[in-house]
C-alpha cells in the first residue's frame, strides 16, 4: 500500500505516518517525490485497511499496491528513476532519456588488451567499460576470469580513460571486493535467483546491474529486484539478456516484449544486453538497434579488439570498428545518445 500525503505535509506528520504502520509491526519506505512524498508500507501479510490511514493529519490519499513487488513497482512510484554514476567532476545518468553505452569485452584478458578496447570503445561514444575478472562459466576447465588481478586492470581503465566501470559479482566474496573497485555491480543471469547475494547487493553502496535468468519470469525478475531493493539500495538496472527458447540460430531469444512492459510495471531503468541474447556477430548490430528503437536507458555489448582470439565469448564479440558503426547506426535513427 502506498500512502500519498499533501503537499503542505511537514516532518512531523510524516513521522507520525510511519510510527504508526510500524506500530502494526510493518515497514514504512518513504519516498521523495518532485511535489510530495508517499511511504510504501512493506512486509504486510494481506491487505491493509486504508481507513488506519485516511483520518491522519497531512495523509492525502492511500492506494493499494497490486503487486506482489513493491518498491519495484510504478504503482509505489510513478516517476521514471534515474541513476547517477559519479567520479569528480565527471558523472553519468541512466534513465533520463538519452541513451547510455556500456561496452568492452566478456572478461579483462590483460592490462594491454583492456585500455586498447577501451579506449577504442570510449572513442566511439561508450560512457562505461565492462569487463568481467570473475567469471561464471558453464566449464570448470574455461577460463575463469584474472581474479583481483582483473579489478586492479579495471581500476588503471578508469584512471586512464576516464570510463565508468561494471563488473561482475559472482558470490558473497566477490562482491565485497567488485563493490570496493566498480562503479556498477553486475549480477549475472546465473545468480538472479541467488536470494542471499541478492541481499547482500542490496546492502552495497553502489548501483546493480541485474540481469534476467535465462528462464525468468517477469514476476520472478522483478521479485529479484525487490531483494535488492528491499535492503535499501535503490539504485537497480534492470536488463534483458535473452531467454533460452527452442531455436537454434541464436544462443538466446531477445525478449524484445519485456522492454515495453518493464517499462509498464516498472521505474527502474532498462539495460538491453543484444550480445548474450544473439551469441553471435552477425545478430549483435541488429538487436541493438531493435532496442534502441523500444527506447531502452542503456546497451551493455561485448567488444574485443582480436574475437577470435577471446578467452571467452569471442564469437558473439564485435570487433571495435563494428561498435563505432553501431553506435553511428542508433544515432541515424535520431536516437539521442549520451
Ligand atoms: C556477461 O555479461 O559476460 C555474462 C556472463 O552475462 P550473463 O550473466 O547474461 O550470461
Ligand atoms: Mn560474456
Amino acid at each position: 500500500m502506498l500512502i500519498v500525503m499533501d503537499k503542505s505535509a511537514g516532518p512531523e506528520e510524516l513521522a507520525a505516518v510511519v510510527e504508526r504502520i510500524e506500530k502494526y509491526g510493518w515497514q514504512a519506505k518513504p519516498i521523495p517525490g518532485g511535489e510530495r512524498t508517499a511511504i510504501g508500507v512493506l512486509r504486510n501479510k494481506g491487505p491493509i485497511d486504508p481507513a488506519l490511514f485516511l483520518d491522519m493529519k497531512g495523509v492525502r490519499d492511500v492506494i493499494p499496491v497490486s503487486k506482489p513487488y513493491k518498491l519495484v513497482s510504478r504503482e509505489m512510484h510513478p516517476e521514471d528513476t534515474v541513476v547517477e554514476l559519479k567520479n569528480g567532476e565527471r558523472s553519468v545518468t541512466i534513465g533520463d532519456g538519452k541513451l547510455v553505452l556500456m561496452a568492452g569485452p566478456c572478461a579483462v584478458e590483460s592490462e594491454g588488451q583492456a585500455l586498447e578496447i577501451a579506449h577504442a570503445v570510449k572513442e566511439a561514444g561508450a560512457t562505461i567499460f565492462r569487463g568481467g575478472a570473475f567469471k561464471p562459466r558453464s566449464s570448470p576447465y574455461s577460463f575463469q576470469g584474472l581474479g583481483i588481478k582483473g579489478l586492479e586492470i579495471l581500476a588503471k581503465v578508469r584512471e586512464e580513460t576516464g570510463l565508468f566501470i561494471i563488473t561482475e559479482a559472482t558470490d558473497h566474496e566477490v562482491l565485497d571486493l567488485v563493490e570496493e573497485y566498480t562503479d556498477i555491480i553486475q549480477i549475472g543471469t546465473r545468480n538472479m535467483q541467488n536470494y542471499r547475494l541478492l541481499r547482500r547487493a542490496g546492502q552495497a553502496k553502489k548501483p546493480v546491474l541485474l540481469k534476467r535468468g535465462m528462464w525468468a519470469t517477469m514476476d520472478e525478475f522483478f521479485m529479484a529486484a525487490e531483494y535488492i531493493m528491499s535492503e535499501g539500495n535503490s539504485d537497480v538496472l534492470l536488463c534483458e539478456r535473452g531467454i533460452r527458447t527452442f531455436t537454434r540460430h541464436s544462443r538466446n531469444t531477445l525478449d524484445i516484449n519485456a522492454i515495453p512492459f518493464i517499462r509498464a510495471e516498472s521505474h527502474l531503468p532498462v539495460v538491453v544486453d543484444p550480445s548474450h541474447a544473439a551469441g553471435r556477430r552477425d545478430q549483435v548490430i541488429p538487436l541493438a538497434r531493435a532496442a534502441a528503437a523500444t527506447g531502452v536507458d542503456a546497451l551493455l555489448v561485448e567488444v574485443h579488439n582480436h574475437p577470435e582470439k577471446a578467452m571467452s565469448d569471442g564469437p558473439q564479440s564485435l570487433y571495435p570498428e563494428q561498435f563505432a558503426k553501431m553506435v553511428a547506426g542508433i544515432k541515424d535513427m535520431n536516437i539521442p545518445v549520451k
